[in-house]
């Protein structure tokens, strides 16, 4: 459904240019669960910057449904980490799950029953009139994914959602995501520098290495669905790939076999 060829971005030029995604191949298939993890200032942000048509790459592809991407896609809706600069203070909740909308659909009713579907299931479904500033942090970034939602992408591509959340709050909205992903079969590319974050979510989990950046490899996450934040990472194997991911990060040449994690590269 997506896929990402030798992508390379450089910010700026001469001897100021910062080379912040090095050559990045990445796929995605229709359905399935992604997760890019890379530590801080790897170039994730730059990367989903290129997926979603905001930046253009300085070399390489970014195809989605078999179109190169060169603006802003349709099918495709985005969830950045500040919520609270991308939350209107001025606008209800309902009315910024609703921004985007206006220009998919035209009437007013669909719209409104879109709106309030989304709202539900993040579990805000009486917050529609409320303003932003009214709700805690972690309410406010549901309004954001309920946004991401509401217009029905065929995939979401998620900026650290959770990085300024409490842990309980971030426990929760994991789980949240985890169940919208199995009720819509929305496609999800999320990145983070949490590792836990990612074995647990994901079905994939593509490791990136320090600026400039590149794949270092790719880890299928075996562990069985539905998972759950007590059950899931008691598992010996959720520590197993655990240890595997975090081993790929900081030894990214790659001599930690010891725990027998079978990836591919
Ligand atoms: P991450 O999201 O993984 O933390 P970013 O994509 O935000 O990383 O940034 C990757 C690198 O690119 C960093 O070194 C950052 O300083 C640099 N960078 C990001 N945006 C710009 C920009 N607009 N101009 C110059 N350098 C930038
Ligand atoms: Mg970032």
């Amino acid at each position: 459904m997506l896929s990402v060829t030798h992508l390379k971005k450089t910010y700026g030029t001469g001897d100021a240019a910062v080379e912040a995604i090095r050559d990045l191949t990445v796929t995605v298939e229709e359905g399935e669960f992604v997760c890019i993890v890379g530590p801080s200032g790897a170039g994730k942000t730059t990367l989903l910057k290129c997926l979603c048509g905001l930046l253009s790459p300085s070399s390489g592809t970014v195809v989605l449904d078999g179109e190169t991407v060169t603006g802003p896609p349709k099918a495709m809706a985005s969830v950045f980490q500040d919520y609270s600069r991308s939350l209107m203070p001025w606008f209800s909740v309902a009315r910024n799950v609703d921004l985007p909308l206006r220009n998919k659909y035209r009437s007013a009713s669909v719209r409104e029953e879109k709106v309030s579907g989304a709202l539900a299931a993040v579990g805000l479904e009486s917050f529609g009139s409320r303003y932003p500033w009214e709700l805690s942090g972690g309410m406010q970034q549901r309004v954001a994914i309920a946004r991401g939602l509401a217009y029905e992408p065929e995939i979401l591509l998620l900026d650290e959602p959770f990085a300024s959340v409490d842990a309980q709050t971030r426990a929760d909205l994991e789980d949240l995501i985890l169940q919208v992903r199995d009720t819509t079969g929305v496609t999800m590319l999320l990145v983070t520098h949490d590792i836990d974050e990612a074995v647990y979510l994901a079905d994939r989990v593509v490791v990136m290495s320090a600026r400039p950046s590149v794949v270092v490899e790719t880890v299928e996450i075996d562990l069985p669905r539905p998972r759950d934040q007590v059950g899931t990472k008691s598992l010996a194997r959720f520590a197993e790939l655990r240890a595997h991911v975090l081993g790929l990060i900081r030894h990214p040449t790659g001599d930690d076999l010891a725990t027998g994690v079978r990836t591919n590269a």
